[in-house]
């Protein structure tokens, strides 16, 4: 087969092949060749260029060629950016939501002027097809612009009294380096944030030219700043102690590095890390348009996109049948010069990681998986990699497990929708997946059952800014796009510390030197709907602030924390309904009432807080489980409203396993006030009360009567600062609720990384806002495109 680059016309009349149907690169080239006489970063509304600075070149994918230098910023470079930042704020902010909306349609206008200009120098920057950035790419970036200006003009109206981070920190990918900014600085900005972005060392061009367009949309000085570097410069953004929230887009890897970086620090923080998405075919799909649209989910931006659809799952009756029209689909496919718009498959970003993506096939190869690559003549010069197809490639070969950001697909099959579940959620990824399947039976119930963010119905690769993007599991957290992506830009509750509270502290733990045969209980955990003895057979005080014995406590330690978690994952919670969930925490207040006066002399005993305080705390504790028993069946997603004809359900769901680590005061508020609202939105709860833990003991009795499913709230007593950090670290727990000082909340969140679980610190025990349950679940986008 001939390469575009080798037209013919007078043989394209015979074949009736495509001929070639270049854009003009003139502007670009001419406004790269102007803007890179001085490379500078974009600082406090001025090009700045210090005089020692190092540079490296860009490049142009499809060539190789240097497009222009680019300079690699320092620390000092960032700290510059971080203050022009922050002396903007008070501007920024004092413009108000009708101000900032102004800007931020000003910016979306002023982008739509130039989209040309602006989609011809990322294809030349990045080297994805002309097609994709004109017609995808740019587009998307003016939506969200827009979006976001209305979302700036109604913040008083859908968030009122919110306030905005600061100054935040963002760093972003290559593989869509101007809709990632967008998907940054729209959001950002409206919430009334200012910000310092890093685009991808590879790919900086088109970051460069937006700031352009923010002067020329006259926003104020130091309100963007866009310092270009590698790595390192990331990393320098990330460590700034004046920055108040830190966005990351990239790999899970890098992400995992922030996640330490920042643990314990308070910034805020959102990540939206790699992918290992499903494409899942069934039976009963329209196999022509499923074929179409796995040319889109694997093959679009030459594989380099987080979400692609890059496992394809195939129901064992069809495989013959959609292996043929694949393969026979992928010897169709055009490689070739980006900027021709009949191409299909572009450049890949850069040389060494076309080797990467090479290497990765090569191993695959040598594992003996069967391998289909169309003989397809590449282009000579520039970063080529042909479609790829590996069939039956084993589940847990490299191939099919890891990311490999580039065109090439993976095939296996299944026989029943429980099986291709089981498949699909056998990643440590949870970005996106797209189900194909004409029964909606089918392909609502594979939706809701699959782990991830976003879920495509019948089509894949839609993107809105009306509505959240983001990942599961080690995909990251956080959404971009949708109210949750908006409100990852207002500052979170200023949180708890161990002892904020109502009453004087409590000890520590004191280990039992005695047991007081008066008491005659035995200190027990509950884990798995029992009251069970501790592994390591321990136990502590629990004493009245004169020091007098109250009690004792069990003492847990890491494998009950392991069989605390099993236990949790073997609950059927997660698996009723809001109704059912309500039903028993409502029944779980009825059985609190009637203990009030010993739980309140409990706690006065425990705490010396008082009669009267101590009754409120057990009034409120009772309340607490009304309130959010109220709540279960009530926290509903939302239908949204974007361009593509369909629907877009926004499904809350639960996390999963969340694990809470209680304050130190309030023994037994501080235990409903932070589970209750955990269990409303169906979390199982592996909960660390106060060590005056023998009011949390009493109400795991009261739960032990009160028909919650077995494993649904699990209690292990003991001391925080030791099986915190087993509970923060285990990989089968989803979320992390947790009142600490700094060094254990700076512990906790660092070992979270393992498995990238959000980690959250709550604010006040009397907040009974929906923050509460928001932060409870997650969003799933369900797709549903339709049209007959
Ligand atoms: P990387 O994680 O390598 O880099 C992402 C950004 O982080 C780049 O700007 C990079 O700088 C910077 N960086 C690198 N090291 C550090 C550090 N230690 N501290 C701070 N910043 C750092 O990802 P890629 O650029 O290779 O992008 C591909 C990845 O992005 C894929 O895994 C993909 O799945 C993911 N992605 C996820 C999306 C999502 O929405 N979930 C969307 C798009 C991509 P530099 O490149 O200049 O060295």
């Amino acid at each position: 087969m001939m390469s575009p680059d080798e037209h013919n016309p007078g043989e394209s009349l015979e074949t009736l092949d495509w001929g070639p149907a270049v854009e003009s690169a003139e502007e670009a080239r001419s406004w790269i060749e102007q803007s890179g006489t001085q490379p500078a970063h974009f600082i406090g509304g001025e090009w700045s260029a210090p005089a020692a600075a190092k540079r490296f070149s860009s490049r142009c994918p499809a060539t190789g060629e240097a497009l222009r230098d680019v300079l690699q910023g320092s620390s000092e470079d960032v700290d510059r950016a971080v203050q022009a930042a922050r002396t903007a704020l008070p501007t920024w902010q004092a413009m108000g939501p009708d101000g900032r909306a102004r800007c931020l349609y000003a910016i979306a206008r002023n982008i739509q002027k130039e989209s040309r200009l602006f989609a011809v120098v990322e294809s030349l920057d990045n080297g994805k097809p002309i097609r994709e950035t004109r017609d995808l790419d740019i587009p998307l970036v003016v939506r969200h612009f827009y979006h976001h200006a209305g979302a700036a003009q109604l913040l008083d109206e859908t968030d009122p009294g919110a306030e905005p981070w600061g100054v935040c920190g963002q760093i972003i990918p290559w593989n869509f380096p101007l809709l990632m900014l967008a998907w940054k600085i729209a959001p950002a900005l409206a919430c009334g944030n200012t910000v310092v972005l890093k685009p991808a060392e590879w790919t900086s061009l088109s970051a460069l030219l937006f700031a352009e367009t923010c002067q020329k949309a006259g926003l104020p000085d130091g309100v963007i700043n866009i310092v270009t570097g590698d790595g390192e410069t990331g990393a320098a953004i990330v460590a700034h102690p004046d920055i108040d929230k830190v966005a990351f887009t990239g790999s899970t890897e890098v992400g995992r590095i922030i996640r330490e970086a920042t643990a314990g620090s308070g910034k805020g923080l959102t990540l939206e890390l790699g992918g290992k998405s499903p494409y899942i075919i069934f039976e009963d799909s329209d196999i022509d348009s499923a074929v179409e649209g796995l040319v889109d989910a694997i093959w679009f931006n030459q594989g380099q996109v987080c979400c692609a659809g890059s496992r394809m799952l195939v129901q064992e009756s069809i495989s013959d049948e959609v292996h043929r029209k694949v393969e026979e689909r992928m010897s169709r496919l055009r490689v070739g010069n980006p900027l021709d718009k009949a191409i299909d498959i572009g450049a890949m970003v850069e040389e060494k990681h076309r080797d990467q993506v090479a290497a990765m096939c090569e191993r695959a190869k040598g594992e003996g998986i069967t391998c289909i690559q169309p003989p397809i003549d590449l282009p000579k010069q520039g970063y080529w990699f042909p479609p790829t197809l590996f069939r039956d490639a084993p589940l847990s070969s490299e191939i099919a497990s890891q990311e490999v950001f580039g065109p090439v697909l993976v095939s296996t099959t299944f026989r029943t929708p429980q099986e291709a579940v089981k498949i699909a959620n056998h990643s440590r990824y949870g970005l996106a997946a797209s189900i194909w399947s004409q029964d909606i039976d089918t392909a609502l119930d594979v939706a809701r059952k699959v782990e991830a963010g976003t879920v495509w119905v019948n089509g894949t690769n839609m993107f809105d800014a009306s509505s959240g993007f983001g990942g599961m599991k080690e995909s990251g957290f956080g959404r971009e796009g949708g109210r949750e992506g908006l409100r990852a830009y207002l500052r979170d509750v200023k949180p708890m510390t161990p002892t904020d509270g109502d009453t004087s502290a409590t000890g520590g733990i004191v280990n039992s030197t005695s047991t007081d045969p008066a008491l005659d209980r035995t200190a027990k955990l509950y884990i798995g709907g029992k009251q069970v003895r501790p592994d390591g057979g321990y136990c502590f005080e629990v004493q009245s602030p004169s020091g007098e014995l109250l009690g004792l406590a069990a003492r847990s330690n890491r494998k009950d924390v392991r069989n605390a978690v099993e236990a949790s994952h073997r609950s059927k919670w997660g698996s009723m309904t809001g109704h059912a969930r309500a039903q028993v925490l409502w029944f779980i207040a009825e059985n609190l009432e009637p203990r009030s006066d010993d739980l309140a002399q409990l706690i006065d005993q425990m705490t010396g807080c008082g009669a009267a305080k101590a009754r409120e705390e057990v009034q409120q504790s009772v309340a607490g489980w009304t309130w959010w028993a109220s709540w279960a069946d009530k926290h509903d997603g939302a239908v949204h409203d974007t361009p593509w004809r369909g629907l877009v359900l926004a499904v809350h769901e639960p996390f999963g396993t969340a694990g809470v680590i209680c304050p130190q005061q309030n023994p037994l508020l501080g235990l409903v006030a932070l589970c209750a609202p955990l269990l409303a939105t169906g979390n199982s709860v592996i909960a660390i009360p106060s060590t005056a833990a023998l009011a949390a003991v009493e109400m795991c009795r009261i739960i032990e009567h009160s028909d919650l499913p077995a494993g649904a709230l699990n209690l292990l007593t003991g001391d925080a600062a030791e099986i915190g950090p087993v509970l923060a670290g285990h990989d089968d727990v989803d979320l992390l609720w947790h009142v600490s000082d700094e060094p254990l909340a700076r512990e906790l969140e660092a070992v979270s990384a393992g498995n990238m679980k959000v980690c959250w610190r709550p604010g006040e025990l009397s907040d009974r806002s929906r923050r509460m349950l928001d932060r409870g679940t997650q969003v799933k986008n369900i797709w549903l495109p339709h049209g007959i």
